[in-house]
């Protein structure tokens, strides 16, 4: 069946591909970007699949852009099926604690993990469609289990980021809503480099799949890779 599905960081890397995946399965999209004016390759999915894609100003640090959009998506009676925390940012790789820009790790943080709170906070309400889905691209990065010394404020930022799946998970028992953190895989996109062994479309068709519930998963923790295998936290 098909649903309307959010998607923030939309413009490039794994969130272009994820929307380009679910209009390919025949679901609508709102493409959330930071610049409208900076909207990458979405303008020819825009002339490929018409009405079933919007491009929506979305700054996951700005609540009142979310709000707003929130509150125009609910003005036109529009309901969503999946919503999708892509948006996240790497900064300070490979830096040392000693090193640390403490700014930095505000704003990772701010981003990866004030951002998906800030965008459920505002979209929850209209997550209302039927075998709806909320999802946080989180990575292994943030596993405990295979804590590294480095890339702090991105690893923490994602463990932080699956507590909240955690607490969102349990806040929405009951109301049929699959809540899943999805390491994505090592991608080549701006963010994972050219060296990485994954194609981001790969990743996309699983998340998709994921998204309809065509893969089964059994996580303790909720937290799965894109094609459905159990992470540890
Ligand atoms: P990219 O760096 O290629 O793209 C990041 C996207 O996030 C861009 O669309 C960017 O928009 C957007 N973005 C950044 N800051 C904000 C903001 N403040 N508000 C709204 N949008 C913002 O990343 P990937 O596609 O590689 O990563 C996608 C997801 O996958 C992330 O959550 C990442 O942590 C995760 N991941 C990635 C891995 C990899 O190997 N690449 C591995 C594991 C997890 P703009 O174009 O305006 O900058």
């Amino acid at each position: 069946m098909s649903k309307n599905v959010l998607i923030t960081g939309a413009s490039r890397g794994l969130g272009y591909e994820m929307a380009a995946e679910a209009l390919r399965r025949g679901h609508s999209v709102i493409a959330c970007v930071r610049d409208l004016e900076a909207p990458g390759n979405l303008a020819e999915l825009c002339l490929e699949y018409g009405e079933r894609i919007a491009i929506a100003r979305l700054d996951v640090t700005d609540e009142a852009s979310i709000a707003a959009l929130a509150d125009r998506l609910k003005q036109e009676g529009r309901t969503l099926g999946a919503i999708v925390n892509n948006a996240a940012i790497l900064m300070a790789r490979d830096t040392q604690i000693e090193e640390l820009d403490m700014d930095e790790v505000i704003e990772s943080f701010d981003v990866n993990v004030y951002g998906p709170m800030r965008v459920v906070k505002h979209f929850l309400p209209l997550l209302t469609e039927e075998n709806a889905a909320l999802i946080n691209i989180s990575s292994e990065a943030g596993s405990l289990t295979g804590a590294y010394p480095g890339d702090y404020p991105y690893a923490i930022s994602k463990t932080a980021l699956n507590m909240f799946t955690l607490q969102l998970h349990s806040y929405l028992k009951g109301r049929g809503v699959l809540v899943l953190s999805i390491h994505p895989g090592w991608m080549f996109t701006d963010m994972g480099g050219k060296q990485a062994p994954t194609d981001p479309r790969d990743s996309a068709h699983g998340i998709l799949e994921l998204i309809e519930r065509r893969i089964e998963t059994d996580s303790q923790w909720q937290f799965v890779d894109y094609r459905g295998q159990s992470m540890l936290i």
